[in-house]
């Protein structure tokens, strides 16, 4: 096939492969500045309880805000952050951030926090900064959901096992995050303490045509309920899927069919009433931005 590209092409690809090249690099060099500079922020995504429409939880995600390309999405800068280490100042700024801010929605709606494997690999250290971040806030720990992904739990099993359970004892609610997207198998559920898994959008997306994803919904989600642990389907976009999960044992729904990630502020007044569904395309709704 090699022999088929022309000269031009050539050039061409590398041309885009330097220019994503020098992006990153680029990115890597301003992500430092951009904690003091302020350009990080966070809006929140409720976690909402179909039968009743109130908020039960409000996921904090994080943005940049960077000064020329605008708005950069956590999943091209977190790696760089990761890669560099900048996601442990910027992880304990979210942690902070986001639990003063729980604080003013005076009501028992949960905080959830994402953590970076990152996070994990400096023992003990996490621990503490919760601890303290709990002291200095105010947050009743009952109130604050850390998510991790597998990939916490692939590191060390016996060190990763202990932090999370000292997490627990703290009070706080741990979740699995993105369940079904890698290796996280079922032997997971039973080894480690959560309190909650989020079955991820990828599955939750095609149960409409696929009776096969509905059947591992079905099943993992009635193997949780028996294990006491929660269960929350992600990235329910539509009205159709909204009645097909709260047929089987899902307590709570993430999805643009409630609402999408919205400002701080926003969220404050979102929260004091229930959330109803949108019904028809969420793509065209804007209601809740
Ligand atoms: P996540 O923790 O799985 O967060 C859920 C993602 O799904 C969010 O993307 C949210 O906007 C999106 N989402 C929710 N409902 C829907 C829906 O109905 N349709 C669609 N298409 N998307 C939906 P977002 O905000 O872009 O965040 C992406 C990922 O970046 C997060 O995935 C999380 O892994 C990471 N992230 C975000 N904030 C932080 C943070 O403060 N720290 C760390 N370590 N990671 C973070
Ligand atoms: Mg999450
Ligand atoms: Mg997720
Ligand atoms: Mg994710």
């Amino acid at each position: 096939k090699a022999k088929n590209i022309g000269r031009g092409q050539i050039v061409a690809y590398t041309a885009t492969l330097s220019t994503d090249y020098d992006k990153r690099v680029a990115l890597e060099h301003e992500l430092q500045f951009a904690l003091d500079n302020h350009e990080l922020y966070l809006e929140y995504q409720p976690i909402v309880d179909p039968r009743s429409g109130r908020a039960i939880c409000c996921e904090a995600l994080l943005r940049w805000r960077h000064p020329t390309l605008g708005i950069i999405p956590p999943d091209v800068f977190i790696p760089i952050a990761e890669a560099t280490g900048l996601i442990v100042p910027i992880g304990t700024w979210v942690l902070v951030t986001a639990c003063t801010e729980a604080m003013t929605w005076h009501s028992d709606v949960k905080l959830a926090v994402n953590l970076s494997p990152v996070q994990f690999r400096r023992g003990r250290e996490i621990v503490d900064l919760v601890t303290r971040i709990l002291t200095t806030t105010g947050l009743p720990p009952r109130r604050l959901d850390l998510e991790i992904t597998e990939s916490v739990l692939l590191d060390d099993n016996a060190a990763t096992m202990s932090l999370l359970e000292d997490l627990r004892s703290l009070g706080v609610g741990i979740s699995l995050d993105d369940f079904g997207t890698g290796f996280a198998s079922l032997a997971y559920l039973n080894d480690f303490p959560f309190s909650k898994i989020k079955i991820d959008r990828k599955f939750t997306q095609d149960i409409d045509e696929s009776p096969r994803t509905l059947a591992i919904i079905k099943g993992i989600s009635q193997i949780a309920r028996e294990l006491h642990i929660e269960r929350v389907a992600e990235g329910i976009e539509t009205f159709a899927q909204l009645e097909r999960v709260q047929s089987f044992g899902i307590n709570a729904i993430q999805g643009y069919v409630f609402s999408r990630p919205v400002a701080a502020a926003v969220l404050r007044e979102l929260i004091k009433q229930p959330i109803l569904p949108i019904v028809g395309s969420p793509s065209t709704a804007t209601h809740h931005t």
